[in-house]
């Protein structure tokens, strides 16, 4: 994670994006990276990991969209429960 100029903030109270899809944690933020414009990413502060990077509210969506995927594939096998 060099060379990336970032900004990160805690969405206080309300939080829009669902918990992590890979641990479970709901300790994300959304970090807003300033670079040749202006991009967001969903990252996890448990494991670290990332949603894709694109506009704020898409970059939410497609978090969420990976949680949903993840809650409906392990309900369909029965595994992480
Ligand atoms: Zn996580």
């Amino acid at each position: 994670m060099s060379g990336f100029l970032m900004r990160g903030f805690m969405l206080g109270g309300d939080m829009e994006t669902l918990p992590c899809p890979f641990c479970g944690s709901d300790d994300t933020v959304v970090i807003e990276i300033l670079i040749g414009g202006e991009d967001n990413v969903v990252r996890c502060m448990l494991c670290n990991a990332n949603g894709p990077i694109t506009e704020r509210k898409q970059a939410i969506d497609l978090w969420n969209a990976v949680t949903e995927v993840l809650d409906a594939v392990k309900a369909e096998t029965g595994l992480g429960g």
